[in-house]
């Protein structure tokens, strides 16, 4: 869930905060622009991912919680970059052990 070009975003309130992973394959990624109105932490982690929308679907959805106080619940979603058939597919064919460059 951490190529480079993979774009994730945090909905709570009714907005959209663009988040980025503070360091590769972390399980945690900081919101810009938000804070959590009961501890003041800005990183969400996310917990039941999900494929998101109808197939082909680039979009993982999970439920996202505050990762200081793990109150705040929103939903974070990544956008992969490059799927090639959709993420169903794609994962299809990674339990397969095939490997498509
Ligand atoms: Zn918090």
């Amino acid at each position: 869930m951490s190529r480079r070009k993979d774009r994730m975003t945090f909905e709570t309130g009714g907005r959209v905060y663009p988040m980025r992973p503070p360091f590769e394959g972390a399980d945690h990624a900081v919101v810009e622009g938000w804070t959590c109105p009961t501890c003041g932490g800005n990183k969400v982690a996310g917990a039941g991912r999900t494929i998101e929308g109808p197939h082909p679907s680039d979009t993982y959805r999970a439920d996202g919680g505050c990762a200081s106080c793990r109150k705040v619940v929103g939903v974070l979603r990544v956008k992969v970059a490059g799927t090639l058939f959709g993420l169903e597919e794609d994962e299809r064919v990674a339990s397969m052990g095939v490997r498509i460059y």
